[in-house]
């Protein structure tokens, strides 16, 4: 799959690293949002978000204002300067942003799941035959070839300012995150379109307004391109996401806090391995606690059946069904041996 001649994504605008985008998680009323606008704007951010049409878990939530906050976004841009952009979800919300004049629009973690919905929207972008840029974020769940495949149709609509959103994934359970960041899918992403822009959303991954600044550096030592970050005039008072949206002048705080690596010297790349090196180990670790948590289980119901702890038989065609199948991922059949034998040997310690 080709994907490439990406195209400015906002041209005109300085394009220095961290490109910023910042706006409340639900445009609500005109007075909020020309009132968060005029101070992010005065904090130097250039281009503002604003969803108008909500994708809600429940009925019953505040699901957006609806087109009515259209001209409300467009007097943001005739007000501040700012780019305008929207998240849009099927074809109607489209053909609106495109007729009011929005600079850009995202597609939400549940749209881009659906191949149906995302089609639509490409669709209506190509027979506009108008120029805007789209942003795609990750679907829900963690499927890196669903996300590139949502790129694609959009990209396939003749659309060649594009980018994509790292917002994290669905998981069952609570957790620090409200989404699992999952890095080593946009970093695969990355990895095969380097030039694609990548913005990261630390306000839906963290769902935690404490935890975006660590989140945020973290993405621009992992050279996202960008942020999209929900800022909010009155956030306790916000109709969706308060936990996580903050104020303008905290955003100015958080903005000021970050420190950005030059990606370009031999040291700073070997830096940002690094980090991919140390995240990947946090997942093995947290992979190998989850493994002992099954093991414990597994030695209850052992325990409750009086079965043996230890089954030579199974751990033998185990052993060698993952030596083949780590083999054929490129390890050696020592190295993957040796592994195995001390998470068997902790394993059975556990069941004991
Ligand atoms: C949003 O950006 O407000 C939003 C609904 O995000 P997501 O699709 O990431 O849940
Ligand atoms: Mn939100």
């Amino acid at each position: 799959m080709e994907m490439k001649d990406f195209k400015e994504l906002f041209p005109g605008l300085e394009t220095e690293r961290p490109v910023v985008i910042a706006g409340p998680c639900s445009v609500e009323t005109e007075e909020q949002v020309l009132s968060t606008a005029n101070e992010l704007s005065r904090q130097g951010i250039r281009i503002f978000r604003g969803g108008i049409w909500k994708p809600r878990t429940s009925p019953g939530c505040f699901d957006g204002i609806g087109e009515k906050g259209l001209p409300w976004l467009k007097s943001v841009k005739e007000k501040t300067g700012m780019l305008i952009s929207t998240e849009v979800a099927n074809r109607t919300h489209v053909e609106l942003a495109l007729s009011a004049g929005l600079d850009m629009v995202w597609i939400g973690a549940r749209t881009s799941t659906n191949p149906f919905a995302v089609q639509e929207i490409a669709d209506a972008i190509e027979k506009s035959g108008k120029d805007m840029a789209v942003l795609v974020k990750n679907p829900v769940n963690p499927d890196l070839e669903l996300w590139i495949g949502s790129l694609q149709r959009i990209y396939n609509a003749g659309v060649r300012r594009i980018g994509a959103i790292h917002r994290g994934f669905s998981t069952y359970g609570k957790h620090v995150y409200r989404n699992m960041p999952q890095w080593r899918i946009p970093i695969e992403l990355q990895r095969r379109y380097p030039d694609l822009p990548l913005f990261c959303d630390p306000s839906h991954i963290t769902g935690n307004k404490e935890l975006i600044a660590a989140v945020s550096q973290q993405a621009l030592d992992m050279n996202f391109t960008g942020l999209i970050i929900e800022s909010h005039c009155c956030p306790e008072s916000a109709l969706s996401d308060k936990e996580q949206q903050v104020t303008p002048d905290r955003l100015k705080v958080i903005l000021d806090s970050l420190i950005l690596r030059d990606s370009s010297t031999t040291t700073e790349s070997l830096a940002l391995l690094r980090q991919q090196i140390d995240r990947i180990n946090e997942e093995l670790l947290e992979l190998l606690a989850k493994r002992m948590r099954v093991s414990r289980e597994i030695g209850q119901y052992k325990k409750e059946h009086h079965m043996p702890v230890v089954q030579p038989t199974r751990y033998n065609e185990l052993m060698e069904q993952l030596v083949k199948t780590g083999e054929g991922m490129g390890l050696s059949g020592d190295f993957i041996r040796t592994i195995l034998a001390a998470i068997h040997e902790e394993s059975v310690k556990q069941q004991l």
